[in-house]
């Protein structure tokens, strides 16, 4: 199988799962570039992943079903305007068309029903974790994050992460800010300045990657702890406050 990213809006990937003449997409807030990588490609859709309500991840969802009735997957707990199987942790996506299958976990946090898809060393994470960083918090806590977090961080090192957005280089800016001698991260962003220099995706990353240079899962390293009890006095006395005091740092950065 493929992964294959389609671009969308300013820093958007839409993720396709291709084998054979099938594709499943994960998060198409817009319909029409998913549409035309289909034609271009001559393959037919044949099923929708949705990992949180946010317009940007559904908003192509009622064209591609116009185009092509298929299954549509979205987290429980929330309501969409489209057909859709409610899913959350412990469900499993068999996507026969493709050969495979995909686990559902929750991961609330950037928003309360946010899930991930994950299977075959894939993560697909939507909002939550990102290359060097994670999601905001909308309408979930930076303490569920957290704990969102540490479940992805126990995935197997060698896991690939698709997360929905190309905000790696800023984010690695701010990890450096916290984590100024850390070295995985100073190759990360030389690594990842000559990628996107080359017009290419720095992602997938791998959990190992993620676990050796993103601040928000590395919480419990006396770098990130420091760096969070200058911002806020105290932060350093758990992993969950630094967490929420770097959550926080990083929203005014
Ligand atoms: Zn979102």
């Amino acid at each position: 199988m493929k992964i294959v990213p389609v671009h969308a809006f300013r820093d958007n990937y839409i993720w396709l799962l291709v084998h054979g003449s099938y594709a499943a997409v994960v998060d198409p807030g817009n319909a029409a570039p998913v549409l035309e990588f289909l034609r271009q490609h001559a393959l037919a859709l044949c099923a929708i992943l949705t990992t949180h309500r946010h317009d940007d991840h559904i908003g192509g969802v009622p064209a591609l079903l116009e185009m092509a009735d298929v299954p549509v997957y979205a987290p429980r707990h929330e309501s969409f305007a489209f057909p859709h199987h409610p899913v959350g942790e412990g469900d499993r996506i068999s996507l026969n068309a493709l050969e495979t299958a995909l686990d559902v976990l929750d991961v609330p946090g950037h928003t309360a029903e946010h899930v991930a898809y994950y299977g075959g060393n894939r993560l697909f994470c939507g909002d939550t974790l990102f290359g060097c960083g994670c999601g905001r918090i909308f309408d979930g806590t930076a303490r569920q994050l957290f704990h969102s977090l540490q479940k992805l961080a126990a995935l197997p090192d060698d896991t690939l992460i698709y997360p929905a957005h190309e905000y790696t280089l800023n984010n690695i800016r701010f990890a450096r800010m916290l984590d100024p001698e850390n070295q995985a991260l100073i190759e990360r962003e030389a690594a990842d300045q000559a990628r996107i220099a080359q017009g290419l995706p720095t992602l997938p990353s791998t959990l190992a990657q993620e676990r050796s240079t993103n601040p928000f899962l590395r919480c419990h390293t006396p770098g990130i702890r420091h760096a969070a009890a200058q911002s806020a006095p105290g932060a350093d006395a758990s992993d969950e406050m630094t967490f929420c005091a770097i959550r926080e740092l990083k929203n005014h950065y």
